[in-house]
């Protein structure tokens, strides 16, 4: 285990309609944060009318996606049948479990987008649970240091976010329009992860730009934190995981057998996965596994 802070900078993708995500995990340098696995950050960006997020019927299993969104508005739809816009303030919860499907696009008219989608890696436990959608348009928010915070996941300062997870995490968002500086409780079980989605901040005196993820491994009880007028940031935080997981195109599993399966469900059409219903377009392919079988 690491001991001390590390910087993670973005990879920067392309994943069409104009929009372009910077992607800090996984990554080389770190591949979990407690059990957050993935973390998409979606612009603010602008893009022209009947372009912007379109993203095909594709399949998750072994994780829970968790999209806050920002600006913009995204259509959801699952193989459970649910169909759910998802607007600025809000979270949708997707728990994969064995398997489930599901396409993401931007809504008719919409012009601007601004959301992060995050990964949660379920534990063994309850890897193989069956599927389930959540979405969340009210989450606990405060007024603190001259920042206002939204807790997206997790029990933190006596509050609970009404998200269903599956080991002990938390997630926050953190807005300062006027520039802030405060101290945070942080658990020292947990290690966490601070980012600036717009803006600048420093963190235990590190400063950081935007989209630079910095990861506080377990053992401190407060976050220093100072935000530049008109600063978003985001912490996630969590127990380390203690559980080896593979992460492979839309899939999360325990060990490469269970990835391989799936992908060969997928690409065979099984009912695993169901089917979404509503979405005008092609479902996406799944690579070939990239170990031998
Ligand atoms: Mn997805």
């Amino acid at each position: 285990m690491s001991t001390s802070t590390q910087r993670i900078p973005a990879r920067m993708a392309d994943i069409g309609g104009g929009v372009t995500v910077a992607r800090t995990l996984p990554s080389k340098l770190k591949r979990t944060i407690g059990a957050w696995c993935f973390l998409d950050h979606a612009g603010p960006a602008t893009f022209a009318p009947g372009a912007g997020l379109r993203v095909g019927p594709h399949p998750h299993t072994g994780l829970q996606t968790f999209t806050w969104m920002l600006e913009g508005e995204l259509l959801h739809r699952d193989s459970l049948g649910n169909e759910q816009v998802i607007r600025p303030g809000q979270v949708n919860l997707m728990t994969a479990g064995h398997g489930i499907a599901h396409t993401e696009e931007s809504v008719p008219g919409a012009t601007r987008v601004h959301t992060v989608q995050l990964w949660i890696a379920l534990p063994a436990r309850v890897a193989d649970m069956a599927p389930r959608f959540d979405h969340h348009p009210d989450l606990p928010r405060w007024r603190e240091g001259g920042a206002d915070i939204a807790l997206l996941a997790g029990d933190w300062q006596g509050r609970r976010s009404p998200a269903l997870v599956h080991t002990p995490l938390m997630g926050a968002d953190v807005f300062a329009a006027e520039g802030a500086r405060l101290s945070l409780p942080l658990d020292p079980a947990f290690e966490y992860g601070l980012m600036p989605l717009t803006g600048a901040a420093t963190a235990q005196g590190e400063a950081l730009v935007q989209d630079e993820l910095l990861y506080l491994p377990p053992g401190a009880t407060e976050l220093a934190l100072e935000l530049a007028a008109g600063t978003r940031a985001i912490l996630i935080g969590g127990e380390p995981l203690g559980e080896d997981i593979t992460i492979w195109w839309n899939f999360v599993g325990h060990g490469k057998p269970y990835i391989t399966e799936a992908q060969r469900d997928w690409q065979a059409g099984s009912a695993r996965f169901g089917e979404v219903k509503g979405f005008n377009g092609p479902r996406l392919d799944a690579p070939p596994v990239p170990w031998a079988t």
